[in-house]
């Protein structure tokens, strides 16, 4: 027990986690369009403390008004989201509602390896395709408290033209089936709830045996 106790105060890296393996965790926050992924994920940035970095995509759509370049998206054209399909620079993409999305390769590969944790936001096709690159990525679908809270907050938003937003209900209802491919389902009934109970998801890998039994038996050995 006190050597237990040990340990945990030799390996506290951040908010008083107890981190037994170094590397950083891949955290996909998933679900269907108007969920309120965004507004989560900004959330779960808010609490205090966390050593999260956000990926931030690149998209072929027009940016919103208030989105900035760098920060909401990466803006960009066509013919470049294409030119960086083939030069094989994303860790997936997908075509959502007719512009491509994807999450870039090198930016997440340096994080994890610094030890960071690493939030991507996607659709559901790009959260399956890291699923098969990556298994061991946190897959996170966030669903709304019901189909209607869906609706109402994607005509609510106001940013989108009345026959995109059907396209985007469709696809939501295709999606939902795919929720079992997930780790974990988080409703979002309260967007700081929600960001909470992420947050705990994130604490609670990190202690997985499977991610952290190799660094306790090299610190049983007093190899560190
Ligand atoms: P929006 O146009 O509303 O910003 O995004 C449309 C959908 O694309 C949302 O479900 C959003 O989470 C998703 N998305 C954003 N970035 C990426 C990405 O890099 N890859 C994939 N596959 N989906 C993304």
């Amino acid at each position: 027990m006190l050597l237990y106790i040990k340990i945990i105060y030799n390996i506290t890296d951040w908010g008083g986690i107890l981190k037994l393996n170094e590397r950083g965790l891949l955290v996909i926050i998933s679900g269907p369009s108007g969920v309120g992924k965004g507004t989560i994920r900004k959330a779960l940035f808010d609490i205090s403390d966390n050593n999260f970095c956000y990926s931030v995509s690149m998209t072929t759509r027009k940016p919103r008004k208030g989105e900035v370049d760098g920060q909401d998206y990466f803006f960009v054209s066509k013919e470049e989201f294409e030119k960086r399909i083939k030069e094989n620079g994303f860790l997936e993409y997908a075509e959502f509602v007719g512009e491509y999305y994807g999450t870039p390769m090198d930016y997440i590969n340096k994080k994890l390896q610094a030890g960071k944790e690493v939030i991507i936001e996607v659709e559901v096709q790009g959260a399956l395709q890291v699923h098969e690159r990556l298994p061991e990525a946190v897959f996170i679908f966030i669903v709304p408290p019901s189909k209607k809270a869906l609706i109402k907050r994607l005509q609510n938003r106001g940013t989108d033209s009345p026959s995109i937003i059907k396209k985007r209900i469709n696809k939501a209802e295709r999606e939902y089936s795919l929720a079992y491919k997930y780790d974990y389902i988080v409703v979002n009934d309260d967007v700081a709830n929600a960001a909470d109970r992420i947050y705990a998801i994130i604490r609670a890998e990190h202690a997985k045996t499977e991610r952290s039994i190799h660094r306790y038996y090299k610190l049983m050995e007093g190899k560190e």
